[in-house]
């Protein structure tokens, strides 16, 4: 059996990462909701149980590949998987999530299969000459059309750029197939030793529905907990950052929002005391509902928002946490 699209899901610890399921949505994009020729690719080490709810859910194929240094991610193991499971399936479209750890894999994979790799896409245009993805550069200035002039194209695909559906995708009744591969011999020619958590409560940034977001405009770290407060109100909430938050370390770099930080697509993104520098709004095109709060009424980011509030965010935060309390009765 061939396939044309492989799409890599994300697994950590043996759990699918919800966004993952954005690939889904893009898969059906580009195939104009012929999902027969799409095979999901999960990794892990016991992830039996999520293909099978998975491959219900969609309808869509799945390989289980399973490996036991596939607990924590690994992009060189995974990328030697994916090629034992390209070998067998013959997709001509592999694509990944644009997340660090998968830029790795399908660089290293693009390079030892000789495939086009296009990064960061966040569209695409299918004519009589085939498919022809879109991307941003210059810190998102301009718009760069790529195609690819390969067989066989690796590309990662900007999160929040296809967002996930609102209701769980259609199997129309049916399951997927399910294939299981194991591949114990296949080692890594490095291994993960451990993984350390954060000690900070709440949300993952990627993962957060709500995300409260401070910028140089907050002033001193002192102030941090205005917005924790008001994250704490919500549930699946985090705090992110602008750069310049992180660079004097009053926030660690993994939450910085951004083109050098994360790429996020929260239902509600609330900027605070941030300007909207093209290289932080690179991060945040996914953000169904844009709050920003700026003394700046010219302030750039209020261009991009739904609301805006042009107050001094020391003023305007304790109180909109008090009313949310207030009416919701969360004291
Ligand atoms: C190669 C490169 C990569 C970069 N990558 C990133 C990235 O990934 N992410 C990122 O964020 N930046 C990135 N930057 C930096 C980016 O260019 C901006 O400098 C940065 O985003 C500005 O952060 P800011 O909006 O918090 O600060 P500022 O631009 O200084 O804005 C602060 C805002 O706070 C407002 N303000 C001040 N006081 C208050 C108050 N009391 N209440 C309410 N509002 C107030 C001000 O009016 C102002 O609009 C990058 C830059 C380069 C060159």
């Amino acid at each position: 059996m061939t396939y044309d699209t492989l799409l890599v899901l994300d697994t950590i610890e043996d759990r699918l990462s919800t966004q993952s399921r954005e690939l889904i949505t893009f898969a059906a994009a580009i195939g104009c909701g012929d999902n027969s020729r799409t095979l999901l690719f999960l990794p892990g080490n016991n992830v039996e149980a999520v293909g099978r709810a998975l491959a219900e859910e969609t309808g869509l194929a799945i390989v289980i590949c399973r490996h036991e240094q596939l607990v924590y991610p690994n992009p060189d193991l995974l990328r030697l998987l994916i090629q034992e499971t390209m070998a067998e399936f013959a997709p001509k479209l592999v694509c990944f999530l644009h997340t660090m750890r998968n830029c790795q894999t399908a660089s290293a994979l693009a390079v030892a299969i000789g495939a086009s790799s296009i990064t960061a896409v966040e569209s695409f245009i299918a004519d009589e000459h085939g498919m022809t993805f879109q991307r941003s550069i210059a810190n998102g200035k301009l718009r760069q059309n790529v195609r690819p002039t390969t067989t066989t194209t690796i590309v990662t695909v900007l999160v929040g750029a296809f967002s996930l559906p609102d209701k769980a995708p259609s199997g129309r009744g049916l399951t997927g197939q399910l294939y299981r591969r194991n591949y114990p011999h296949i080692a890594s020619s490095c291994m993960p030793l451990e993984v350390c958590r954060e000690t900070e409560s709440g949300a993952r940034l990627e993962d957060a529905d709500v995300v409260i977001a401070a910028g140089r405009g907050i002033g001193r770290q002192e102030k941090l907990p205005l917005l924790k407060d008001l994250a704490s109100l919500f549930p699946n909430a985090a705090v992110g950052a602008s750069r310049p938050v992180c660079d004097r370390k009053w926030l660690p770099f993994s939450h910085q929002v951004g083109v050098t930080g994360k790429t996020i697509a929260p239902r509600l993104y609330m900027a605070c005391g941030i300007s909207g520098s093209p290289q932080h709004l690179a991060g945040i095109k996914g953000a169904h509902c844009i709050v920003a709060i700026n003394t700046d009424p010219h302030a750039v980011i209020f261009s991009v928002a739904d609301y805006i509030v042009i107050d001094d965010l020391n003023a305007f935060l304790p109180l909109l946490a008090h009313k949310y309390r207030e009416r919701f009765d969360h004291e």
